[in-house]
């Protein structure tokens, strides 16, 4: 309820405010499953922060701008407030409802939302966003600090009653079969829980986090992207605690200074989704339309599953099934290996992360694998073909991440745990494997799927 500018200018009206919310899987793209389960519980979580300051959630479902017109109808509102979101679908959805609550006699008012800079303030000379980070995030930087949060209401006056959706009946959650178990063990949703989270990461582990974040065997993030996707931290929130943090403690500014250019990512993905609205669909570079993809069902359920028989890819793949989250070194080496490996097309794999994902983003998702596909924005090149035995033994040294999410491989010793393949009978024996049936054989050779990927490039290059 912090840093929420349009609840901020509700109550600071001093009339009584109505707080809803409604699902509306039209507007915009409809959240996957793991996002689904989050948002119910993000749900719960506000409205019982709502109701602690004296007034009620009211949940609604069907088209935003039918539904919040009705419930302005119903409850005499003379205004209704809410944070934009600058993306296409959004926005119409957004002109739709101006013009219905006008034709009320309804005022509408609407705040810039979950942004630190709106995109209009970043523009070329040809009026076009910029399409590389590092000039992106400079040109951020350079326009000072974004305004600093708003503080929660510390009461709200309630308005009439109205009638609420029970939150059951949007069947958001998982039943039969409830495979949401490993969610909950991971994460406690709510703005509470990610204040929390983000005070201990500055306390504890921003320190180390230039050099940890791409250890995926420590707790060398923030763990704060679900809490951002859903609203429950705002990136002004995440950008000031950080810089003050920083002013405190000279001595972690470096580690803030990463951090912060992290979020800068994230501000980047939104501000190419404003400008890209096809971001999930179609190709920035345009050569890649006639990239030779391979349609191969049982390979990309190896590599949903997590038994591609390489173990930091499957290690990734079922940490991603089991908790909703993977560690960002570990999408990049699964993500290279669906695209360059097994020569899938980047938007299968999309579409997993987007079921599966606690923290599925309409931006950071497709831009991600755009960037690993090498046909996005600021892309790495295609040619660089991620080695996932080199990727674990540099950032899981000791095969303890490996060993965590691939238990049949947890007695190999740490030289070993990245290639099985490589042990003798006899180690293989000891540590109780027998590839090809307790563990898989690998999917494909590597040096031969790295060639056969190189040579898919050569053709498109050649046009
Ligand atoms: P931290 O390292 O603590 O970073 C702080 C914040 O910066 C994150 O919470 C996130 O909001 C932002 N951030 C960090 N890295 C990136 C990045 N590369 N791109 C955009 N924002 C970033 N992130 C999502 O939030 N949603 C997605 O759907 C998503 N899909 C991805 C798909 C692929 C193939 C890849 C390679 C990356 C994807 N990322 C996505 C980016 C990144 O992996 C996650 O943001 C990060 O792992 C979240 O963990 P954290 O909060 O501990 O990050």
């Amino acid at each position: 309820m912090s840093d929420h500018p349009a609840l901020h200018a509700a109550t600071g009206s001093g009339a009584p405010v109505i707080c809803l919310y409604v699902l509306d899987d039209a507007a915009g793209r409809a959240p996957g499953g793991a996002a689904r389960w989050w948002l119910a519980q993000s749900l719960r979580a506000l409205g019982a922060d709502i109701a602690a300051r004296g007034g009620s959630l009211v949940l609604r479902k069907g088209s935003a701008a039918r539904v919040i017109p009705e419930v302005a109808r119903e409850s005499g509102a003379s205004v209704v407030y809410w944070n934009a979101i600058a993306q296409a679908p959004h926005r119409a959805v957004e002109k739709q409802l101006e013009a219905a609550l006008a034709k009320l006699g309804v005022d509408s008012r609407s705040f810039p939302g979950d942004l630190l800079v709106q995109p209009s303030a970043i523009r070329n000379n040809e009026g076009r966003g910029l399409r590389v980070f590092t000039p992106f995030w400079r040109r951020v930087l350079s326009l000072g600090d974004p305004p600093k949060p708003l503080p929660a209401p510390k009461e709200l006056r309630p308005g009439p009653k109205l009638g609420s959706d029970r939150l059951e009946t949007w069947k958001l959650e998982p039943t039969r079969p409830d495979w949401a178990g490993g969610l909950r063990e991971t994460w406690t949703p709510g703005e509470a829980s990610g204040r929390t989270r983000l005070r201990d990461f500055l306390k504890h582990t921003v320190r180390g986090y230039a050099s940890d974040r791409d250890r995926p065997d420590r707790r060398g993030t923030s763990g704060l992207s679900p809490h951002l996707r859903f609203g429950e931290l705002s990136p002004r929130q995440v950008f000031h605690a950080a810089r003050f943090a920083a002013d405190d403690n000279p001595a972690i500014s470096s580690g803030v200074d990463k951090f912060l250019s992290e979020l800068g990512w994230r501000e980047f993905c939104r501000h190419l989704l404003h400008d890209h609205p096809g971001l999930a669909t179609e190709n920035l570079q345009t050569s890649f339309n006639d990239f030779p993809w391979r349609s191969d069902e049982k390979a990309l359920a190896a590599w949903q599953r997590g038994s591609t028989g390489y173990p930091i890819v499957d290690a990734g793949l079922r940490e991603l099934w089991h908790t909703g989250a993977m560690h960002n070194r570990v999408r990049m080496v699964v993500a290279s290996f669906l695209v360059k490996h097994l020569l899938i097309d980047w938007r299968a794999g999309e579409a997993w992360f987007w079921d599966t994902l606690v923290d599925a983003d309409a931006g950071s998702n497709p831009a991600n694998w755009q960037w690993v596909a090498g046909c996005g924005a600021d892309a790495a090149p295609f040619f660089r073909v991620f080695n996932p035995m080199l990727q674990g033994q540099k950032f899981d040294p000791d095969g303890a991440y490996v060993r965590r999410w691939v238990p049949e491989l947890k007695d190999l010793p740490a030289k070993l745990v990245h290639q099985p393949w490589q042990a003798t009978p006899i180690e293989l024996t000891s540590a109780g494997i027998t590839l090809g049936k307790t563990y898989p054989q690998p999917i494909v050779d590597y040096a031969a799927g790295r060639e056969r990927a190189l040579a898919a490039y050569a053709k498109i290059r050649k046009g």
